[in-house]
């Protein structure tokens, strides 16, 4: 493990490495990648053991940093990713903090802390949507966008704004197959209230060419 020095305390820490891995499983609807990557999670962000600070990469700090790592608000924030999260909201960067406070839902899906998966996904709604109004998207597409909220949503038990959100975007006369089968197959989940994970592996096949009969 390589010795890294704290952009923001100057203190010297023993940091995991994240070894480039690329997954070979299919992801999940929520885009939490396939294994191998997937198991990584723990190894996405470095944490200074003596001020707290979380980043991908402690050596470094861009301005301002330093001040909100001092914050009270900052000290509330539970695990390296929802402390990141924060500071990349402070720092303007909302649809960024959406990202990784779902990043910090997968981490406390795999500790087991239910209560803490929920808050981070709700935190990641409410930064998209501050990111949405101040003109930053954080997907590709709006469909896509659609899909990901429908996810964090009946992830979060809230089925009945799951399946509005997932109503509204399969009214897009126009979406993309890809994202048309996953809602469908998201409805179906709502529908039996599983809030559980669901990998893009179980959605039909799709044979290539062909033209997709709609029922
Ligand atoms: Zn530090």
């Amino acid at each position: 493990m390589p010795n890294i020095v704290c952009a923001v305390c100057g203190a010297h820490s023993e940091q995991p490495l994240a070894q480039p891995v690329e997954p070979r499983e299919p992801p999940d609807f929520d885009t939490r990648p396939g294994e191998p990557l997937r198991s990584t999670l723990s190894h996405w962000l470095q944490s200074c053991p003596h001020c707290e600070y979380a980043a991908p990469e402690l050596s470094y700090a861009p301005e301002g940093v330093a001040v909100l790592v001092r914050s009270d608000e900052y000290g509330q924030c539970v695990g390296p990713f929802l402390k990141h999260a924060f500071l990349l909201d402070q720092l303007g960067h909302h649809a960024d903090a959406g990202w990784m406070a779902l990043q910090g839902a997968w981490f406390f899906d795999d500790s087991g802390d239910g209560g803490l998966a929920l808050g981070c996904r709700t935190v990641a709604l409410q930064f998209w949507k501050k990111g949405k109004a101040a003109g930053q998207n954080f997907a590709e597409t709006v469909p896509e966008e659609f899909a990901l909220v429908t996810d964090i949503l009946r992830r979060s038990g809230m089925f009945q704004d799951a399946l509005g959100t997932c109503l509204d975007a399969l009214e897009d006369e126009e979406l993309p197959p890809i994202i048309e089968d996953m809602l469908r197959m998201q409805k179906s989940f709502i529908e039996k209230q599983d809030y559980s994970r669901h990998s893009l592996a179980e959605l039909p096949d799709r044979p290539a060419g062909s033209t997709r009969v709609t029922l």
